[in-house]
């Protein structure tokens, strides 16, 4: 494998002495992040495409605390944002707004407005908020349009965003339409973007956005760069199939230099999960042990409040009992304490569950943390980030005066 020299120095995985350390330390539930593993996906990423003309955009909404923003700037990554405050996260975090893309989708003109004035880079997904842009500022400020390819692809509909039932983009079959109001106004076109969903696993998917997008290329003379979103599958079952970046790499490389329209364009990508799924571990702590006929139920002090993905997407996460990994090998349906059903894992075998015990949850780096809330009044956890082996607190446990926070108390 193309990335093995950076093993010896860098960590793929925190050890379960480091999770323990972390959860003693700085209590339960809780989220950690592993920097090195951020860094060796964006090197596996760049490694892949070493041809000075990619550029990797992270989709920052898959995990937005300000030190993993800092982090990816550090390591010269550039970031995607997919609302206003994100492209205000990402410029308090440091970034340039060269560095920055604000790829839009269903929002209102003044957030358009407000990213022009900041100076960063915009993606624009409709023909009315396209038009606005073009009577405002005719060609003075380069941008992007963002395309419907019509193709089905990723992990399941709710995440699948390229199809022709899709609201995302502006669908290719409306070109006529495009083009009219970009010769009207003499829109200045640098940028064609496609993101056709997340866990996506097979590389055909973005050829075949290629093809799409490669067939009108050449209506758009000022074009710099063609922009293939991300989605880029990583594994979170034991023996799951994650993308094949080198192959992916070498495909869509060699797709661009083949034709005579596209050879000198730059390629971007906005990959989220890929990034930091992996860096992240939920650790949880064991409440309550509760034997019925159907299962044995492990309630953990968590639940959707703070990682949804298993209920809202049907996801699989890996879950091990870091305290006792030497225990006989059992069924335990885990579950959090949610006034509602909330399902992390259904009869899942692992090391014997006991009250107290600590379980340690995989993948939880993108859209953990993120997509948490405080429903049922429940505190979101803390986040620590573990850099050159050290663990460092990055965002405290909510306490009480956070629930109330915003609210009007007469
Ligand atoms: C969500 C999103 C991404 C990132 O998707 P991942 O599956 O996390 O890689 C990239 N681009 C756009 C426009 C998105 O909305």
């Amino acid at each position: 494998m193309k990335t093995a020299f950076f093993y010896f120095r860098m960590t793929e995985q925190l050890s379960r002495e480091q999770l323990l350390q972390s959860a003693n330390e700085f209590g339960t539930p809780l989220y950690i992040y592993n920097a090195d593993k951020i860094e060796i996906q964006y090197k596996r990423l760049t490694s892949a495409f070493n041809n000075n003309k990619t550029r990797f955009f992270y989709a920052c909404k898959a995990l937005t605390n300000i030190n993993i923003l800092k982090f990816i700037k550090s390591i010269g990554c550039s970031v995607d944002c997919s609302s206003i405050n994100e492209v205000k996260l990402a410029l308090f975090a440091g970034f340039e707004p060269s560095n920055v893309l604000y790829t839009s989708n269903g929002i209102g003109f003044e957030e358009i407005e407000e990213a022009q004035l900041l100076g960063v880079i915009i993606n624009i997904d409709s023909l009315s908020n396209l038009k606005k842009f073009g009577k405002k500022y005719g060609n003075s400020y380069p941008v992007g349009v963002r395309l419907r390819p019509n193709i089905m692809a990723g992990g399941n509909l709710k995440i699948a965003t390229g199809h022709d039932k899709s609201k995302f983009g502006i669908p290719v079959e409306q070109l006529g339409d495009l083009l009219q109001i970009i010769t009207h106004y003499q829109i200045n076109i640098t940028n064609l973007h496609m993101h056709t969903g997340s866990d996506i696993k097979d590389a055909d998917v973005f050829l075949q956005g290629i093809e799409v997008l490669f067939d009108i290329v050449p209506h758009f003379p000022k074009l710099k760069s063609i922009d293939l979103g991300g989605g880029f599958k990583v594994g979170y079952k034991e023996g799951d199939t994650a993308i094949d970046i080198d192959n992916l790499a070498a495909r869509v490389m060699a797709a661009f230099d083949n034709n005579e329209h596209t050879k000198n364009l730059e390629i971007w990508f906005e990959p989220g999960k890929f990034m930091v799924s992996e860096c992240g571990y939920f650790i949880t702590k064991v409440n309550v042990i509760k034997e019925t006929a159907a299962a044995t139920f492990a309630g953990v002090n968590s639940g959707f409040n703070h990682l949804i993905r298993p209920m809202f997407y049907d996801a699989y996460h890996r879950i091990e009992n870091l305290s006792n990994p030497d225990g006989e090998i059992k069924e335990f349906s885990i579950t959090g304490y949610i006034c509602e059903t909330d399902t992390f894992a259904w009869q899942r075998p692992m090391n014997e569950v006991r009250e107290d015990d600590l379980l340690v949850f995989y993948n939880a780096g993108a859209y953990g943390f993120e997509m948490s809330s405080n429903y049922n009044s429940r505190y979101k956890p803390a986040e620590v980030m573990v850099k050159n082996g050290e663990p460092k607190l990055i965002r405290k446990r909510d306490e009480f005066e956070d629930l109330l926070s915003g609210q009007i108390i007469d």
